[in-house]
């Protein structure tokens, strides 16, 4: 018997776990599976704001796709089109030419990428928070503000430096904006020239609440504990221009900020345009419950999608609505379609994914959090203990749980690390100066 090839594309939260459950479960004899994405790891996204505030490694917030995915053949690369109707994909190699990829079954799990708006400026000045190399790269910005402003005797470079804009309200924008104010403020007592007063942490946010993914009441609390601390509270407001870092809000006020971040959602993977995959009127995949593409009421065989690229139907909830593009969702999925794919392979029938939403936590900084799972309203510690007992027994692999656990350790014992390492973003600098032909200098 020939192996079936099933290839996935992209390892993230659904390419990992199916990938991995497929090959526990199949034999070499029954199938080969091919894992493509551009980064040799899977990013475990909902860490990303620790690993931006210096609670964890950013290295321990990805997961090694080598090392976890040993039965599978993994290529880093860009799937760049995939014609269905041939069952095959063009893979672009992080180095040489297009390579076409014949499969039998395909998993596509791009994920999504900012959703932006065209807002003038906000290209140029921008930065959205999806990525591990976003969060290391504002980490290390943030923290070089301090000592820009510490250095400066210009009172408007230094508001500016200490002027820090966060756009979108969602639980990604709320972590990431509560986790990098807790860490600044950590680190401004070795900052004797500057006060906490001195900085202007700002979230905008069009809709008249955060964190639609809890009860209002919730949302309300995290208002009132970010206001608690200082912090610039605009609801029903939207970001309106930010040319060379001039903030211009609809509220009618404008102000200058070195630091832009948006995370105002997310939109499904532009590679999937260059798909002949059916899609909804936002850009997603169409599904059935099953997880197989649907191209009206017609199954499209071979094809299977989840994750944030994919508009599966939560059967948990009214006819016509859909899973969230969350990881709790993507994680489930993923291990349903790996079944599905076996029971398709042996002859029997997909089962429905089914599955619900249980909540959410959220850290908002170093013991504090907001945590609504399965109706049970948490607030403060005992929320953010809850995020983070969650998230540690959701990131993958033994080993990333325990460095992650020995970050933590270490972080409360030793105080977290607050320095910048800017030099990462444009290393060799000093070696091309030193190396520079005398003539030249
Ligand atoms: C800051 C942040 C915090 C979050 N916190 C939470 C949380 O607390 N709880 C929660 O449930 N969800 C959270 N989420 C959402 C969650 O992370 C996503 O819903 C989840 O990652 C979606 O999984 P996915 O597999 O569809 O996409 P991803 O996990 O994003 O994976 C997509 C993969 O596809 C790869 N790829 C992209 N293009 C290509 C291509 N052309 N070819 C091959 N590969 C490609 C990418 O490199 C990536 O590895 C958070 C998200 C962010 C950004």
């Amino acid at each position: 018997m020939n192996p079936k090839r099933i290839l996935v594309v992209g390892a993230g939260h659904v390419g990992l776990y199916a990938a991995l459950r497929l090959s526990k479960r199949l034999g070499a004899r029954e199938a080969e599976v091919i894992v493509v994405d551009p980064q040799p790891h899977m990013t475990y996204q909902p860490f990303l704001p620790e690993a931006a505030a210096g609670s964890i490694s950013p290295r321990h917030s990805v997961v090694p796709l080598r090392r976890e995915l040993r039965r599978c053949t993994v290529v880093v690369g860009a799937v760049t089109q995939i014609d269905h109707a041939a069952k095959t994909a063009s893979v672009q190699p992080i180095v040489g030419p297009t390579r076409e990829i014949r499969y039998d079954q395909v998993i596509i799990a791009p994920g999504s990428v900012s959703r932006t708006l065209p807002i003038p400026g906000l290209h140029e000045c921008g930065i959205g928070f999806k990525t591990i190399g976003e969060a290391i790269y504002l980490r290390n910005h943030v923290l070089d503000r301090l000592d820009v402003a510490a250095a400066t005797p210009d009172s408007a470079l230094r508001r500016r430096a200490l002027t820090f804009v966060f756009v979108g309200g969602g639980y990604a924008g709320i972590e990431a904006l509560a986790e990098m104010e807790d860490m600044t403020r950590a680190a401004l007592r070795y900052y004797p020239e500057l006060s906490p007063d001195d900085m202007r942490w700002v979230l905008v946010e069009a809709t008249q609440r955060v964190l639609p993914e809890v009860d209002p009441d919730m949302g309300a609390y995290t208002v009132q504990q970010l206001l608690r601390r200082s912090m610039d509270i605009r609801l029903g407001t939207r970001l309106e221009s930010c040319v060379d870092g001039l903030v211009k809000l609809s509220d009618g006020d404008s102000f200058p900020a070195d630091t832009i971040v948006w995370t105002a959602g997310v939109k499904p993977s532009p590679m999937l345009d260059a798909t002949d995959f059916p899609r909804d009127e936002r850009g997603r995949i169409t599904c059935e419950p099953t997880l197989q593409v649907v191209a009206g009421d017609q199954v499209v065989a071979g094809a299977w999608s989840a994750g944030d690229c994919a508009a599966v139907p939560d059967l948990t909830k009214e006819p016509g609505s859909y899973c969230s593009p969350s990881a709790q969702h993507a994680v489930r999925q993923a291990n349903r379609m790996a079944d599905n794919i076996v029971n398709v392979l042996r002859g029997l029938e997909p089962v429905p994914y089914q599955h619900r939403h249980a909540g959410s936590v959220a850290s908002l900084g170093l013991y504090k959090g907001v945590a609504q799972v399965y109706g049970i309203k948490m607030k403060g510690l005992p929320a953010w203990f809850m995020h983070r007992t969650y998230h540690m027994s959701r990131i993958p692999s033994l080993n990333r749980k325990v460095r992650v656990v020995a970050d933590w350790t270490l972080a409360f014992f030793l105080k977290r690390e607050v320095v910048a390492l800017g030099q990462l973003h444009d290393p060799r600098e000093e070696f091309a100066e030193a190396s520079q032909p005398v003539s030249a200098r």
